[in-house]
C-alpha cells in the first residue's frame, strides 16, 4: 500500500496506516504498550501517561502521538519501565486502592499493571484521601477514592452510550469525577448496562448486586498478565 507508514518500536518494524497513533499501530502489530486511560473503542485522552514512550529520544504519549514515517520508538526499555512504575506507584498512593477488599480485584487494570511492572509496595507515602461515595443509583455506585481520573467513563458515556453523565470538576488534587445532576447518580439517565460503567478500569464505578459473581482467582488478570491478549495476537500471527 503506497501510503503505508513504516517505523520501528524497539528495533522491530511496524506498519501503520495514516491517522493511526503509535499505540493503535502497535496494537495492530501485536506489540503491547502499557496504558490505563486508553481504550480501543474510545477517543485518545493522553491523561495517565502510562503509555509514555520515547519517540526519536523524546518522551511522548503513545496514545495521542501519530505514527510517522521513520520514527524510532523506545517502548520496552528499563527507562520506560521506570517511568511507568513511578506513574502507577503515584496512582496507588493518591487514592485508596485496597485490592484485597475491592470487588474489582483480578479484573482491575491498575492492579494488573502493578503486577506486570513488578510493583510489590508503593515507594511513596499514602495520602489516604476521603472522597464522597455516591450510592444513590439503584444499579451502580461510584467510589471516588478508587478513581484514577482516566476519563474513560466521561468518553464512554458520550461516545458509546450517547449520554452526558460524567464530567471532571476541580483542579489539581481537588479534581474529581462528577455527575451531571444536582443530587447524584440517581438523577442521571445512566443504566447499569451502559458502557460508561464497564469502561472503568478500576473499582471506582461498579454495578450493584453482581459482586463476586466470578470468584477471585478466576478473573481475567488472575489468569494472564494485562496486555497478554495483544501479545498473543503477535505470536499467533508468527511475527
Ligand atoms: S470513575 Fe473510573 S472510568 Fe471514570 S475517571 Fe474514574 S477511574 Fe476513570
Amino acid at each position: 500500500m503506497s501510503d503505508e507508514i513504516k517505523f520501528s518500536i524497539d528495533g522491530v518494524e511496524i506498519k501503520a496506516i495514516p491517522g493511526q497513533t503509535i499505540l493503535q499501530a502497535a496494537d495492530a502489530a501485536g506489540v503491547y504498550i502499557p496504558r490505563l486511560c486508553a481504550h480501543r473503542q474510545l477517543s485518545p485522552h493522553g491523561s495517565c501517561r502510562v503509555c509514555t514512550v520515547k519517540v526519536n529520544g523524546r518522551p511522548q504519549a503513545a496514545c495521542t502521538q501519530p505514527a510517522a514515517p521513520g520514527i524510532i520508538v523506545e517502548n520496552n526499555t528499563d527507562e520506560m519501565k521506570a517511568v511507568r512504575t513511578s506513574i502507577v506507584d503515584m496512582l496507588f498512593v493518591e487514592g485508596n486502592h485496597f485490592c484485597m477488599f475491592c470487588e474489582k480485584s483480578g479484573n482491575c487494570e491498575l492492579q494488573a499493571m502493578a503486577y506486570r511492572l513488578g510493583i510489590a509496595a508503593p515507594q511513596h507515602e499514602y495520602l489516604f484521601p476521603s472522597r464522597p461515595l455516591d450510592a444513590s443509583h439503584p444499579e451502580v455506585f461510584i467510589d471516588r477514592n478508587r478513581c484514577i481520573l482516566c476519563g474513560r467513563c466521561v468518553r464512554a458515556a458520550k461516545e458509546l452510550d450517547n449520554k452526558n453523565v460524567f464530567q471532571f470538576v476541580g483542579r489539581g488534587i481537588h479534581k474529581h469525577i462528577a455527575v451531571n445532576a444536582e443530587h447524584g447518580l440517581s438523577e442521571t439517565d445512566l443504566a447499569g448496562v451502559d458502557r460508561a460503567v464497564s469502561a472503568c478500569p478500576v473499582g471506582a464505578i461498579l454495578r450493584k448486586r453482581v459482586g463476586y459473581s466470578i470468584p477471585v482467582g478466576e478473573r481475567l488478570y488472575d489468569k494472564q498478565p494485562i496486555g497478554s491478549d495483544i501479545e498473543a495476537d503477535r505470536s499467533s500471527a508468527g511475527k
